[in-house]
């Protein structure tokens, strides 16, 4: 560690997906997924966190907070409130990206109203488009971390008679002629399946509009969100649909020193063309119990410094 203090630091956390279930397998069948020790990882998490010195700012959990298994046994609500009373021992906020398992559980409008709207009070108004979970706050000067929503284009959370899930699916069905539309076999590009989403125009020129603001103010600006947006930092699959336009908007600008993102388990990382840290965090629905996924991000003038613990490696980010 640094002897001076840094600037500010937070907690990360993804895929905790919490279900109270037996241990399962991925869809390969190979990678065992620990539904109900999930829970115990995550309050392991917090007791780390809760004892920082010194304190953090907030915490960010990258999405997927509980599984998919819990819409078909009619336990959403439960689950959720169990991970919510988790994190609720935390004296500092915690900031939600929404991924596929939150809507797999939740609509929208629910998920607006419950405990995973992170949104500050305070904190500047997000895209026109209103429905977005997308917003942008400063932790400390010169610093800013934009949330993204990566499923305002997708078919998960929406109702099937909405414009937008009509234009999600449309695109989703040119992109993907599988009959399983969670199937990459066979596209040209394989992000294209239903378990990813997409930013869309709307929110991509907000993005464009904040960042504008950042560089004219010299701020360094962490970006977030649940999904990927660098093939260096995933599979290949596990990626926003419009990766490259959300690209193209962060290369066009000089702020943006970091992409913290989830959802794939296995992590990744890459340090990309223009400089930009792309940061895929381990799942914890992965992680065997005796071990851990989590990690703090010290960020000071000229880098971040990661403490992983367990699977999340320490790394060190300079800009
Ligand atoms: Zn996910």
């Amino acid at each position: 560690m640094e002897a001076a203090p840094p600037l500010f630091s937070f907690g990360v956390v993804a895929d905790v997906q919490y279900a109270d279930a037996e241990d399962g397998y991925d869809f390969s069948g190979c990678q065992r997924r620990y539904y109900r020790q999930s829970l115990t990882l995550l309050r392991n998490a917090v007791e780390a966190w809760v004892a920082e010195r010194p304190p953090l700012n907030f915490v960010l959990q990258l999405g997927d907070s509980i599984d998919g298994l819990n819409a078909r046994r009619g336990e959403s609500e439960g689950a959720l409130a169990r991970v919510l009373a988790v994190l609720r021992r935390l004296p500092v906020p915690v900031h939600h990206a929404w991924g596929n398992h939150e809507l797999y559980n939740f609509s929208r409008a629910r998920l607006a109203a419950s405990g995973l709207s992170s949104r500050p009070a305070g904190a500047a108004a997000g895209p026109p488009a209103g429905a977005c979970h997308a917003y942008h706050f400063s932790p400390a000067l010169p610093f800013r971390v934009v949330l993204l929503d990566a499923y305002e284009l997708s078919t998960l959370g929406r109702e099937p008679d909405s414009p937008r899930y009509r234009q999600s699916l449309r695109l989703l069905r040119e992109k993907n002629p599988n009959d399983n539309l969670n199937s990459p076999a066979g596209l040209q590009e394989p992000q294209f399946v239903e378990f990813n989403g997409g930013f869309g125009q709307a929110q991509l020129d907000w993005f464009n509009e904040v960042l504008k603001l950042s560089d004219e103010n010299q701020e360094k600006v962490i970006v977030t969100g649940h999904l990927p947006i660098h093939p260096d930092a995933s599979d290949g699959v596990s990626l926003a649909w419009d990766y490259q336009d959300a690209l193209s908007v962060m290369h066009s600008h000089q702020c943006v020193v970091c992409f913290l993102a989830g959802h794939l388990h296995l992590g990744g990382y890459c340090l990309d063309s223009h400089g930009i840290h792309h940061l895929t965090l381990e799942g914890v629905i992965e992680t065997p119990p005796e071990s851990n996924a989590f990690g703090t991000i010290y960020v000071y003038k000229d880098k971040m410094i990661l403490k992983g613990r367990g699977r999340v490696s320490d790394r060190v980010m300079h800009f």
